[in-house]
């Protein structure tokens, strides 16, 4: 799996703004204050306590988009139910999605899964040993196969997320654009610089911990920083500035009406695609409200494209919003009753008209468990 000369690619000379060569003795500090720091203050986590290849991968994956003290509770129960990269592989991907629900980006626990099933299908359950070979495998970019080789084999790979773009454009106090493609690369480049070849997992996940708590977005601690002396936004007093950021477009938002048909006492309920956003969950079945379009005629209209079925729209039963990362949603959900016509998935997976008491076996996007409830 490993794919030796990307590093040297990465490492060459890149087109972009320029940002000061960092001086030896710069460098120095910066790389024994962190440690140092690190060592007194880094926060007791299960994933810092292991080398298991398979457990910081995890760790990695989950805490991609969401926030440890909400990926905790995931680590611990995601390891009990699939305890390493067999018991995964072997894993059917609802078991996957059911363990995931309700911590969104569900793409993260489709990749997890086809990942484990590649390093046991292609190299009998042993991992890549090195970034390159992490790199290769579904869902793995370039920062979590930096984290991985670094933590776990030792190996001197940066890594570049939020946390670390934000302590490098304020240490360096760089005002050009963080999310140009340049200047992305100038900060990998600036990143590899300071990783040490002695601990570099200790180093990459302090600069992390760093940005995660002490050099905060809006309220940096700036007088309680191990870098505060080689910080160059504090000396200008810019830190709040940096990064510099795109500006953010407008969020759309949609409108969308959900049925909740009955029929002999069960509802019927249907798997969206495996690919593409909520891939692989179970929603009730609608669609998205055209301009001018009312409610009950589009949940008729939607319900005979998607599901094949007739039926009469009934009384609102909740109508809750949410909000993922490109849009804002506000779903409708409506009473419905059975008319005729035979339940097929025209635009979905499979379809089912279950019990109410067993909807909960099901992996449910986060919007409908704000409803459920009430069916
Ligand atoms: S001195 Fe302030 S701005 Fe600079 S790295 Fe530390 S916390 Fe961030």
């Amino acid at each position: 799996m490993a794919r030796p000369g990307r590093r040297s690619e990465r490492s060459a000379a890149l087109p972009g703004p320029v940002i000061a060569a960092v001086t030896p003795q710069r460098k120095g500090a910066i790389r024994r204050n962190l440690l140092k720091w690190y060592r007194a203050n880094a926060r007791d986590l299960p994933w810092r306590r292991t080398r298991d290849p398979y457990a910081v991968w995890l760790s990695e994956i989950l805490l991609q988009q969401t926030r440890v003290d909400q990926g905790l509770p995931y680590y611990e129960r995601f390891l009990k139910q699939f305890p390493n990269v067999k018991s995964l592989a072997r894993a059917d991907e609802h078991a996957v999605l059911k363990t995931w629900e309700g911590l969104g980006y569900y793409s993260r626990a489709r990749n997890l899964h086809k990942a484990a099933r590649v390093v046991v299908n292609e190299s009998g359950g042993a991992f890549p040993s090195d970034a390159a070979g992490w790199q290769a495998l579904p869902g793995i970019g370039r920062y979590t196969a930096g984290a991985i080789a670094s933590i776990v084999y030792g190996e001197r790979v940066p890594v570049l997320d939020g946390n670390v773009i934000r302590v490098l454009t304020r240490l360096f106090d760089i005002g050009d654009c963080s999310d140009a493609p340049s200047v992305r690369e100038r900060l990998w480049g600036l990143a590899d610089e300071l990783v040490p070849n002695s601990d570099p997992g200790d180093f990459n996940q302090a600069m992390m911990e760093l940005g995660a708590s002490v050099c905060a977005p809006r309220n940096p601690s700036c007088d309680e920083c191990p870098l505060m002396n080689v910080c160059e936004a504090r000396k200008a007093g810019t830190q709040l500035s940096r990064p510099v950021r795109a500006a953010k477009k407008p969020v759309p938002h949609k409108e969308m009406v959900l049925g909740a048909v009955v029929k002999n006492g069960r509802v019927l309920i249907a798997r969206r695609p495996s690919s593409g956003l909520l891939g692989g969950l179970w929603e009730l079945p609608g669609g998205e409200v055209s301009a001018g379009e009312s409610h009950a005629k589009t949940l008729r209209r939607c319900m005979k494209d998607a599901t094949g079925i007739h039926v009469k729209v009934g009384g609102l039963v909740a109508s809750v919003d949410h909000a993922y990362s490109h849009f804002k949603v506000t779903l409708n959900v409506y009473q419905c009753d059975y008319v005729s016509g035979d339940a097929t998935a025209h635009e979905h997976d499979e379809i089912k008209w279950m019990t109410r008491a067993r909807l909960e076996e099901f992996a449910f996007p986060k919007a409908h468990h704000k409803f459920l409830h009430l069916l």
